[in-house]
């Protein structure tokens, strides 16, 4: 079947694994990929983590390189960004002035480090960490730094104190609410991330949060709300994300904070599709739809778009998952979390070593956070969504495998 040229908006991990599961799937017509960055799509976790610390090389992180591009008849267009959509029309116009046809469109868009008054990222001293240029000038100036000051308690901010303190530097981490990842853990594990980074050598400001940063004295000086002034070398603002659909709103897409679609990826209009951090989709474990920024979900997100888009069926829903390693912690996240349920404790993840588990009414498993578990990781998969129900007292005991505290029938 000849197919009418599919555009993809947006060069990162969610739009270069689209452009490959479409022609993996079939697609025969032309594929056209635009991305912002000169650099081919690319996963970012490694940037907080292995690239900062020079133990990752980029070319690792490619998704798709500009030669299977060229192999797999996929057009490039870096260092491009869109400017507009006209939907009636069916065209996208580029800041080259180029106008382009699409019979169908994705908008991979992603995000950009959500931006503070006050605190504006120079590159020089002061910066962002969203894309590789940014965590290339972070690790260059980290290697001619002898202290950090980190805004931002969150996964990237967390991430970034961790590989500061391995390189030898000191780091002071801000957080204006009173825990560490507040919005998505437990304060359970709050505090072992508090208890981590302390024993670390990372001063944690709790509560508090700068008014205003600027370079002082080849550094930067910060002005906290509680009246403390920091001095660093150096500082990386990770304060979360601002959506980029900007150009989907203008277009008169339906957005609230994302593009709103269906779980294949669909929005309100049948040509154009949004996937990865961008998109707001409906998830069956939260009941409701959500951005959930995450590796797994940019993918899963690329191959659903491209099915639904060659008319294959859309694998059902999987349980999100994410990962932060920092030092010698891995930590995984199954599921999601219900705050006001009391989990099991499984094995100690008090000292970085076990998993919390959390039933649904039925008691059945439905998220779990492992804490140097990965075999639990793995089992709960495998766990979750079978309907067995969990016999709690094996559940906690870490000599038990997961997979076999369950009840089964006789
Ligand atoms: C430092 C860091 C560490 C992370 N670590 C983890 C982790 O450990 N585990 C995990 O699960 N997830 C992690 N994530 C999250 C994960 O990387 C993201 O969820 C994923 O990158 C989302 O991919 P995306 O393609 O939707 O968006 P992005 O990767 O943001 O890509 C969007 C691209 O679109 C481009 N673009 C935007 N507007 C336009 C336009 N108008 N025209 C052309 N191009 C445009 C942007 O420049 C960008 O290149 C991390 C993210 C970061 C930044």
């Amino acid at each position: 079947m000849k197919m009418s040229q599919i555009v993809i908006i947006g060069g990162g991990q969610a739009g270069g694994a689209a452009a490959l599961a479409l022609r993996r799937h079939g697609a025969t017509g032309p594929i056209t990929l635009i991305g912002r960055e000169t650099l081919p799509p690319y996963e970012r976790p490694a940037l907080s983590k292995g690239l900062l610390l020079g133990e990752t090389p980029f070319d690792r992180l490619i998704v798709l390189s500009e030669a299977v591009a060229a192999e797999q008849a996929i057009t490039l267009r870096l260092g491009t960004t869109v400017t507009a959509i006209d939907r009636a029309a069916q065209t996208v116009t580029t800041d080259a002035g180029d106008v382009l046809p699409y019979g169908t469109l994705i908008l991979a868009t992603g995000g950009r480090g959500r931006a503070l008054p006050g605190l504006a990222p120079d590159g020089r001293d002061i910066f962002a960490i969203r894309t590789a240029a940014d965590a290339e000038g972070i690790r260059a100036r980290m290697a001619r730094s002898r202290s950090l000051l980190v805004i931002g308690g969150g996964w990237l901010g967390l991430e970034v104190a961790a590989s500061a303190r391995k390189s030898g530097l000191d780091v002071t981490l801000v957080e204006a609410g009173p825990r560490l990842c507040g919005r998505v853990l437990p304060p359970v594990v709050s505090a072992i991330l508090a208890d981590l980074h302390t024993r670390r050598g990372v001063d944690l400001r709790l509560g508090d949060a700068p008014v205003s940063l600027t370079p002082a004295d080849g550094g930067v000086s910060a002005h906290l709300a509680s009246g403390a002034v920091l001095a660093a070398d150096m500082a990386v603002v990770a304060v979360g994300l601002t959506v980029e659909d900007d150009l989907a709103r203008a277009a008169g897409l339906a957005t609230a904070d994302g593009i709103l679609t269906d779980p294949a990826g669909r929005t309100d209009d049948p040509a154009i599709f949004a996937i990865g951090d961008v998109a707001r989709t409906p998830h069956p474990a939260l009941g409701t739809a959500a951005r959930l920024e995450s590796w797994q979900m940019a993918n899963l997100q690329a191959e659903a778009a491209a099915r639904a888009i060659l008319n294959l069926p859309v694998p059902s829903a999987e349980t999100p998952w994410f990962w932060s390693d920092q030092y010698d912690l891995n930590l995984q996240i199954l599921g999601l979390p219900d705050m006001a349920v009391q989990p099991i404790r499984r094995g100690s993840p008090e000292t970085g070593r076990g998993s919390l588990l959390w039933l649904d009414p039925a008691e059945r498993l439905c998220a779990v956070i492992a804490l140097n578990a990965p075999r639990d990781i793995a089992m709960a998969r495998r766990l979750i969504g079978t309907g067995l129900v969990i016999d709690r007292p094996r559940a906690a005991d870490p000599a038990v495998p997961l997979k076999d505290a369950v009840f089964r029938a006789a």
